[in-house]
């Protein structure tokens, strides 16, 4: 697998993506999804110049962390995140991008309060407004934020997104505009010196250009970096 080589290009083509928006290749951070890779392949990405990992799954998050496969590297959680696994999570994950409800926010609280540490986290818009998609509409992101902000072992870092899965080539960069929007207006309103608002998470291997171009400030990206990833046997799927 060329990983060094796909690292490298995806780079290049973040950097010429943020020129051309008049930003500095500095202020985007590309984040590794690391879903199914080994923990070797992990070490191989970061020896690379990888210096943020995405992980989906709690399993795969706590049996990479056991065998130190992300030394050297700051970890974020970017999955769907269940309530009852969030002791998993908090104070290792670095920034918990994937927060979509209050109760999930509530529970990291709690844990967070229980470790005597401050997690930092994003809210997860679900800016398409789709319904399989987990996410807080866009309506309910401002009572949301205000409420993170209220909790004393929360840090509320900025937005996360997954816009619905384009058609065409440049479909989701409406979402992405819309998303920049809400970033703007939150940062306005939250106008708080307890939080820095810095991170706008969005783009995947399809369309992370676009996002750049958009203002994100964090891109995850999987595929472009590792290859495809076997399909997810699903048991409703014929
Ligand atoms: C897998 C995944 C990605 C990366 O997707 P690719 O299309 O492989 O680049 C990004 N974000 C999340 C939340 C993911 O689960």
């Amino acid at each position: 697998m060329a990983l060094a080589e796909n690292i490298q290009a995806v780079k290049d083509r973040m950097a010429a993506a943020a020129q051309e928006a008049g930003r500095e290749a500095s202020s985007v951070t590309l984040v590794a999804a690391t879903k199914v890779q080994t923990s070797d392949t992990i070490r191989a990405a970061i020896a690379a110049g990888i210096t943020v990992c995405g992980e989906n799954r709690v399993q795969e998050m706590t049996a990479h962390l056991a065998d130190n496969a992300y030394e050297g590297a700051a970890l974020h959680f970017i999955g769907h995140l269940q309530t009852n696994k969030v002791k998993f999570v908090v104070g290792r994950a670095g920034l918990i991008e994937s927060v979509g409800s209050l109760r999930l926010l509530e529970a990291i609280e709690a844990q967070a309060a229980k470790l005597d540490l401050v997690q930092d986290i994003l809210i997860e818009v679900n800016i398409g407004g789709e319904e399989s998609k987990s996410g807080v509409p866009a309506e309910e992101l401002f009572p949301l934020a205000e409420r993170a902000l209220l909790l004393p072992h929360i840090r509320l870092r900025g937005l996360m997104a997954i816009p619905p899965a384009a058609e065409e080539i440049h479909g989701s960069r409406p979402f992405f505009a819309k998303m920049r929007r809400l970033f703007v207006d939150i940062k306005d309103k939250m106008n708080d010196n307890k939080t820095i608002m810095d991170y706008l998470s969005m783009g995947m291997s399809q369309d992370y250009e676009d996002a750049i171009r958009e203002g994100a400030t964090l891109v995850r990206v999987g595929t472009a970096l590792f290859g495809p990833r076997p399909p997810i046997r699903r048991p409703d799927t014929p």
